[in-house]
């Protein structure tokens, strides 16, 4: 492997939600290793990688040593691009969603000029509305219907395998290069707090019921991917909406042109 690409399998990061057994925090860093994924970042694990999660990881010990902590998601997703949420469930909203070669194509690609995420749930419940709403795309994998629940580190082995099919075939390639230069999850999760704000401070929205309105207008914000300078402009439409603008600012530039020789 020359070392532009493994870079881009560097971009990759698996971000596991609230695991409760610390077994399949060492079942998937050797389901990850396996395929030349090594970015583990954890999100309130429910306890640290210990002995079972050694012996589960069996040699990919250096994933779990070198794995992030975070306390929340949004943290987690710090820098990234593209973020894709899984889910065993197929969900009543209407999420775009991809199958796990899909997946990882789209991972590849976005891989080649930032940072991506895949986001996986817990044990029992997978990743909550809000959880998701932070994601670009849902990924499922198509199981039997009436048992699609696959454990934690087995569905991570089916997304790590697909990375490396897409990575080997060079279908990167295949998805136009992003040339824009897109705003990171936190970026998006601080627009949407303003907006939500924003929302109800000028009396569109019912402070009681802003949930699922700042929810669909997430989704709304997520399909567009926008850049930096889209989403600079956006919080200053919401600035204005707040008042924090001063409208007689244009007149006075007008009058300064006016005046000028
Ligand atoms: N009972 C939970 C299942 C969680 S399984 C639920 O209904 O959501 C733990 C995690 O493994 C999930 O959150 C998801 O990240 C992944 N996973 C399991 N089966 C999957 C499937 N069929 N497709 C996509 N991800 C899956």
């Amino acid at each position: 492997m020359n070392g532009a690409n493994s870079t881009l399998l560097d971009h990759i990061r698996f971000v596991l939600v609230e695991t409760s057994h610390t077994g399949n925090l060492g079942a998937t860093a050797r389901a990850m290793k396996t395929m030349g994924l090594s970015r583990m970042h954890l999100v309130r694990p429910k306890s640290l990688p210990d002995a079972e999660a050694l012996a589960r990881a069996s040699g990919a010990d250096d994933l779990l040593a070198n794995a992030t902590l975070h306390d929340r998601l949004v943290d987690a997703l710090a820098g990234c691009q593209l973020v894709i949420g899984s889910s065993a469930r197929l969900r009543a909203v209407e999420w775009p969603l991809l199958e796990p070669p899909e997946c990882a194509r789209h991972l590849l690609a976005a891989a080649r000029t930032g940072e991506v995420a895949l986001v996986l749930g817990r044990e029992r419940s997978g990743l909550t509305n809000e959880e998701l709403a932070l994601c670009h795309y849902l990924v499922h994998i198509p199981t039997h219907p009436g048992f699609s629940s696959l454990n934690l580190a087995a569905a991570a082995q089916v997304f790590a395998y697909e990375i490396r099919q897409a990575f080997r075939a060079g279908q990167g390639e295949t998805l136009p290069r992003e040339d824009r230069d897109l705003a990171t999850a936190e970026a998006l999760a601080a627009f949407h707090d303003h907006l939500t704000r924003t929302l109800v401070e000028i009396g569109f929205a019912d402070p009681e019921q802003s949930g699922k309105l700042s929810r669909r207008l997430r989704r709304l914000f997520l399909r567009a991917r926008p850049d930096w300078t889209e989403i600079n402009i956006l919080r200053g439409i919401l600035s204005a909406a707040q008042g924090r603008k001063d409208p007689a600012r244009f007149r006075r530039r007008e009058r300064t042109e006016e005046g000028s020789p």
